[in-house]
């Protein structure tokens, strides 16, 4: 579903290379987890994959279902079902949550030629949606993230994310602390999505997030690269020992 190959990325503002000749190959089906110390380029590499024009390739390539990506903004690759949680991580006084998810999903709808939803089916989307994750619809009145607990946001997150049933999912989990109902609401989250025709890739340098999404394959990214990859049990051994060894080897 994904392969990422060879990608060369710098921030276009100040032309650092962040990302240093990175493979990556993800199939449907799989959860993918990537770790790595703070600083690596994992969210960089989570903002380049949803077409951030603040970072540009120079060279390599990104191809979703064998196509490239590359010239694609960032509306077209959501209408192509490829999603970053966080991707609106702002809080937006003034604009009800109800009313964002509404732009969100016409407007991905839109970039597909398709028509926008009649309101009654929205409203029993959302109701649907909002209630396997046991969150409260009155919620959905107040401005999206504006003073919503760190599980609140993780919530509407996830919400976002059922509503829009993309085929990729990235969700980058900052270094921010999750508290562990937040984590837990995280991996329900991510646990619900899995199905043989969706890959979602989890960022993280919280193993503990990882006893609760068993991830297909890990991935360590370090200076820009993939330097290991393994299955759950490497994010096992990265919790034991550490990266050092990993960078070591790969050095
Ligand atoms: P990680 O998510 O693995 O902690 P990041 O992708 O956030 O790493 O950052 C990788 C490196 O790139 C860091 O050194 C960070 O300071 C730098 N960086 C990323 N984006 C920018 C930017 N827009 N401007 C300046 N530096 C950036
Ligand atoms: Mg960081
Ligand atoms: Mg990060």
């Amino acid at each position: 579903m994904l392969e990422i190959r060879n990608l060369h990325a710098r921030i276009a503002e100040d032309g650092t290379e962040i990302i240093r000749g990175l493979n990556l190959t993800v199939k449907a089906g799989e959860v993918a987890a990537i770790m790595g110390p703070n600083g690596s380029g994992k969210s960089t590499l989570s903002y380049i994959l949803a077409g951030r024009d603040d970072y540009e390739v120079t060279e390599g390539d990104i191809l979703y279902n064998g196509e490239s990506i590359l010239e694609l903004d960032p509306s077209e690759r959501a209408a192509k079902g490829i999603f970053l949680a966080f991707q609106y991580p702002m809080e937006i006084p003034g604009v009800a949550t109800m009313e964002f998810l509404k732009v969100a999903l016409n407007s991905q709808r839109k970039a597909r030629g398709e028509e926008p939803l009649k309101i009654p089916e929205f409203l029993s989307r959302v109701k649907t949606a909002a209630s396997s994750l046991d969150m409260d619809i009155g919620m959905l009145k107040r401005p999206l993230n504006v003073g919503f607990s760190g599980g609140e946001k993780k919530r509407a997150e996830i919400l976002q994310m059922k509503l829009l049933e993309p085929k990729l999912c990235v969700l980058d989990e900052t270094d921010s602390g999750l508290d562990i109902d937040a984590l837990k609401i995280v991996a329900d989250g991510v646990n619900a999505l899995r199905s043989p025709d969706r890959a979602v890739i989890v960022i993280t340098h919280y193993q503990r997030l990882l006893d609760y999404i068993v991830p297909d394959s890990v991935h360590v990214l370090y200076k820009g690269q993939v330097i290991k990859s393994g299955d759950k049990d490497l994010a096992l051994r990265l919790e034991e020992n550490g990266y050092a060894n990993i960078i070591g080897e790969a050095a």
